[in-house]
């Protein structure tokens, strides 16, 4: 919705890649910025803001932010002719990593900000409307940014009915290849207070099921207010407490911090949804070890057997990356095998992309693209034919289903099962926000189809 004319109020556009805690900061923003009479709006022209909220992970990161720029520099041209200054930010991780070089390629930028000082963003906007030149901001302040960030207006996504809660940030991990713990900075965690208020806050607006987000979920150690440490178990115990708080998810979770707490939580919450992403990057030790990932394959496939022993309908999700530097045949072969003994019901699949400043990028033995291409092609397809293997296996059961909004057709409805497969049935919009038993019927592509267990009762 676009400000009216006339009134106060000032456009905001927020453009947001990567991953749920984008989506998540992106949504902090725009209530950071709301005091300051900022709006939502739908496009870059009816915007007196724009913030590209940006993510490094993998390649061309930083290319695909330079285009959009160039793209917005042209809107932020035509609304200067008619009057009307708009403010333009880069936040996130390319923001964190390549702030300077930012400013030198695009110097119509106003504001730089990295993923830890979202919480200065109105004093970044006042000062970049007095200054001539632009305002950059990549510090890892000492304060936190929680404690300064107001509180949830509403759960982000439209329906209402699944939220996402951020309560850890950043990674002390150090990965081979990874930028996070330089571009999102040292692990904290939010005080377990403030996570069950803005949990309370998200099902009072009419949220049914949370995702609790970190980089590394699982290492979540929040000051409680019985004065103690508590880790991510006794947090989603709390949780589950919350009266209408139906499900509970978390991501991403390292194997590392999976502690036995975790894994029982996992066998005594209800609350607590049967699925788990875990990544594991590779299944060959040597590679394992130059990640720095800190455990072996031996050590995954127990924490999987110990999962399923604790809750045996467990679906399992994971990461790899193909082609890091080093990786020979017999590694990539060592991950196929990793992935027959364990059997995933979903993953995310990457070709190594090396990332400046982090070690490997400046590794000896970097495996030709071609050679990453195959691999890629190779354990996309094992992968694949297990994801088919597992909604199959759902098919002729009865499920019950989280309806979060309309199906693309007329007259459907679409959820998710516990294993957050994508569920659609024919159903009334009144089902939406509510659990309801689906038979399923079907394998599609990428989710299930079913239909209402009531209304069949009903037939
Ligand atoms: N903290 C999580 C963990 O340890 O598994 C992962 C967080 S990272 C934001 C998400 C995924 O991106 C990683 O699991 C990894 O598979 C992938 N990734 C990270 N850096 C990468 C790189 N340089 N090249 C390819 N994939 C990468
Ligand atoms: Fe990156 Fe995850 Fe490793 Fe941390 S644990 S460095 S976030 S891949």
């Amino acid at each position: 919705m676009d400000a009216a004319p006339g009134d106060m109020r000032k456009g905001l556009h927020v453009i947001t890649w990567g991953c749920q805690m984008n989506v998540y900061d992106s949504a902090r923003m725009t209530d950071v910025l709301r005091p300051l009479g900022y709006r939502p709006v739908d496009t870059p022209d009816a915007a007196d803001m724009v913030i590209l909220n940006t993510c490094h992970i993998r390649d061309r990161a930083a290319e695909k932010v330079f285009s959009e720029l160039g793209r917005l520099r042209v809107v932020k041209d035509a609304r200067a002719t008619q009057g009307r200054r708009t403010v333009l930010a880069v936040a996130g991780c390319v923001a964190q990593a390549e702030g300077r070089e930012i400013l030198a390629r695009a110097p119509f930028v106003d504001i730089v900000l990295g993923p830890q000082t979202y919480h200065r963003l109105p004093e970044m906007v006042a000062r970049a409307s007095r200054a001539a030149g632009a305002v950059i901001d990549t510090d890892f302040p000492a304060e936190q940014k929680f404690d300064f960030l107001p509180d949830t207006q509403a759960p982000q996504t439209p329906g209402g009915v699944t939220s996402f809660l951020t309560i850890q940030e950043g990674c002390d991990k150090f990965c081979s290849f990874c930028v996070v713990p330089y571009t999102r900075g040292a692990e904290a965690s939010r005080p377990v207070a403030s996570v069950l208020a803005e949990a309370r806050r998200m099902v009072d607006a009419g949220a049914r099921e949370i995702t609790l987000l970190g980089q590394n979920v699982n290492a979540y150690h929040g000051a409680a207010p019985d004065g103690r440490v508590w880790g991510l178990a006794r947090l989603a115990e709390a949780l589950s407490a919350i009266p209408g708080l139906a499900r509970i998810r978390y991501t991403t979770s390292h194997p590392r911090d999976m502690d036995d707490a975790l894994i029982a939580a996992h066998r005594d919450l209800p609350a607590l949804m049967p699925f788990l992403h875990l990544p594991v990057q590779s299944g060959s030790d040597r590679i394992l070890d130059a990640m720095n990932r800190g455990h072996t394959a031996a050590q995954y496939l127990e924490l999987v057997h110990r999962l399923r022993e604790a809750r045996p309908d467990i679906a399992l999700s994971s990461d790899f990356i193909v082609g890091h530097p080093g990786e020979t045949d017999a590694d990539f072969e060592a991950t196929m095998q990793l992935i027959r003994d364990v059997g995933f019901a979903q993953a995310f699949s990457f070709k190594y992309s090396p990332r400046p400043g982090t070690p490997a990028a400046g590794a000896a033995l970097q495996v030709p693209e071609p050679v990453k291409d195959a691999r890629l092609q190779a354990l996309q397809a094992l992968l694949r034919t297990q994801q088919d293997a597992f909604n199959d296996a759902t098919v002729g059961r009865t499920l019950p289903v989280l309806f979060t909004g309309r199906g693309r057709k007329p007259g459907q409805i679409s959820g998710r099962s516990p294993y957050l497969q994508a569920v659609h049935v024919d159903g009334p919009d009144s089902l939406i926000g509510q659990i309801t038993d689906v038979e399923i019927a079907e394998r599609l592509t990428n989710s299930l189809s079913g239909t209402l267990v009531q209304e069949r009762a009903f037939a």
